[in-house]
């Protein structure tokens, strides 16, 4: 793996840090992405990687609720909400 430095960062009191805005269009990470977190605790190094699961419905990989293990996009659980 390579790794490239793009930019740093200041941690909010929240725990909350901006991505880079060049970065998130590089990797296509718009608001409501879904990204996991892999932590190398001894180079104290985390990665952020863009999430590749999708809605189980319609493939959607944007705005994911995770319900039972499984990920439904905002779109579908409305529509399945409708339902009822
Ligand atoms: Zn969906």
């Amino acid at each position: 793996m390579t790794l490239e430095k793009k930019g740093a960062r200041c941690i909010d009191r929240l725990g909350r840090v901006v991505i880079p805005s060049g970065v998130r269009k590089d990797l296509g990470l718009e608001s409501g992405t879904y990204v996991e977190f892999f932590v190398d605790y001894q180079q104290n190094c985390v990665i952020i990687k863009k999430y590749n699961d999708a809605c189980a419905l319609c493939g959607s990989n944007s705005g994911l609720v995770e319900m039972d293990g499984k990920y439904l996009c905002k779109g579908c659980v409305d529509k399945i909400s409708g339902l009822g």
